[in-house]
């Protein structure tokens, strides 16, 4: 047996993979990642890899970035972790600061944690009770798209919208009030931004007094399919929402930190939420750790004597861990040394290139995408737009033959995620299109035989 294939032997032994079936998970050919390099992955038997998920959308400079892995040493040389109940810590103070600094204005307040989920989970929560605080408990319903995707613990599971995952779990779930999906694609021939804000007005004209807030991934629903929202339609949430006083949640955990081309999505459509999730690019890929920012509003009314009991009873063991928010503030500092936003545009474009000759191919129904962040539909029949069964597992073929030519990709489904870091270089977006575009030729030409 090589070293690969004995550890293999005891992963598939004890370790429960995420989101993955595990009879056959062996038959799925795992890497055995060891090491990295910039934006290559190396595993147990030195084969190199291009990260094109950015280790599930969370690697932004790269791995093994110098000032990032400077930034860690140095905080393990004073403190690895203390804890935020009763006490602060250096870098979550400067971390609250330089992200109250880069996010719109108006956010000044920061609540950490360490996952996506349980950054939407705190900004549920938070909502609820500031209705409550304000004087106003009836307004405690939560409004979200179809199709939403918002972490997976039951909160959050609650108010996503993906029927494969969160179906199971029903019984456990609380109500929550939903939209339809803005999805240009299957909404053949129809007017999709005013279609779903006239859907969105009527609801709040009808239901606002009971609704506490509505929550939104601003521009793009990574999980549902990297579906792109119409130019126009958060904004048009955002006001409505406004008029309608229900609090405005954006969960930016996918399109933060520069991933759609601006360091937030929200900023695109100038919009400014009254809390904002933030988890997966914060740390730049390296250590867990989520932060939701609220408005002085939402703030200060948990504001009061000790025995009002007004205080957000919250916190995880783990909040303001001072490894994670070190690694983070160097991330965001990276961000200005190396002009980040401006220099990724040619490898932006070069994918954009790469993902053009993708859209051609006869099974690609529609490539979506906002800066550093694709989606690449496959489908059956091009102009009918029908879809593959969900037992072919076209996106998960189609990405083992990505790894044949050094890419690593993940499928959602039938859509194929392309989400490289944003330290991407030209040379390597080009090869990351060229792997894409023959790896659906090479599948997609004998569907049946690959069964
Ligand atoms: C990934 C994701 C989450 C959940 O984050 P975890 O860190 O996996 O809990 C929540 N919202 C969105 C939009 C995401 O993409």
């Amino acid at each position: 047996m090589t070293r690969t294939q004995s550890l293999l032997a005891l992963d598939a032994a004890h370790v429960w993979h995420p989101f993955t079936q595990m009879q056959g998970w062996l038959s799925d050919s795992p890497l055995v990642i060891e090491r990295a390099e910039g934006n290559w992955l190396i595993d147990t038997d030195g084969q190199r890899w291009l990260d094109g998920i950015s280790s599930l959308w969370v690697t932004v400079h790269g791995h093994r970035v110098r000032e990032l892995d400077d930034a860690v040493r140095a905080q393990l040389d004073r403190v690895a972790h203390c804890t935020l109940l009763g006490q602060a810590n250096v870098p979550s103070i400067e971390l609250a600061a330089k992200l109250v600094s880069l996010a719109p204005k108006g956010l000044s307040r920061v609540f950490y944690s360490d996952s996506g989920s349980t950054a939407v989970e705190i900004a549920v929560k938070q909502a609820y009770q500031y209705w409550q605080l304000v004087g106003r408990p009836q307004k405690r319903r939560f409004l979200a798209l179809d199709e939403a995707y918002h972490g997976d613990t039951v909160g959050s599971v609650s108010v996503g919208g993906m029927a494969l995952f969160h179906e199971r779990f029903k019984d456990l779930l609380f109500p929550v009030e939903r939209i339809p999906t803005p999805h240009a694609y299957r909404w053949k021939g129809r007017d999709v931004l005013s279609e779903s804000l006239a859907a969105l007005e009527h609801l709040l004209a009808e239901k606002a007094d009971t609704l506490a807030g509505l929550i939104i991934e601003p521009l793009v629903q990574g999980a549902a399919g990297m579906l792109v929202q119409p130019k126009g339609y958060l904004k048009g949430v955002a006001e409505l929402c406004r008029a309608h006083d229900v609090l405005l949640i954006c969960d930016e955990v996918a399109t933060g930190f520069g991933r759609t081309g601006t360091m937030f999505a929200v900023e695109q459509e100038g919009v400014t939420p009254d809390l904002l999730c933030l988890a997966k690019g914060l740390s730049g890929g390296y250590l867990p750790l989520a932060a939701t920012l609220a408005t002085e509003r939402v703030y200060s009314a948990f504001l009061g004597r000790f025995d009002e009991a007004k205080t957000f009873f919250h916190g995880h063991t783990y909040t303001g861990n001072p490894l994670a928010c070190a690694a983070a503030l160097a991330n965001l500092e990276l961000f200005e040394k190396r002009n980040t936003l401006e220099a990724m545009r040619p490898a932006m474009d070069a994918l954009a290139r790469g993902l053009a000759r993708v859209a051609s191919l006869p099974h690609v129904g529609e490539v979506r995408r906002v800066g550093m962040m694709a989606g690449v539909e496959l489908v059956k029949d091009r102009a009918t737009k029908a879809e593959y069964d969900f037992g072919e597992r076209l996106g998960f073929k189609v990405c083992l033959a990505a790894r044949k030519r050094q890419v690593l990709l993940r499928p959602l489904g039938n859509v194929v995620v392309v989400m490289p870091p944003l330290s991407l270089t030209v040379a390597e977006a080009e090869l990351l299109g060229r792997a894409l575009c023959e790896a659906i030729e090479e599948v997609t030409a004998r569907p049946r035989e690959s069964r």
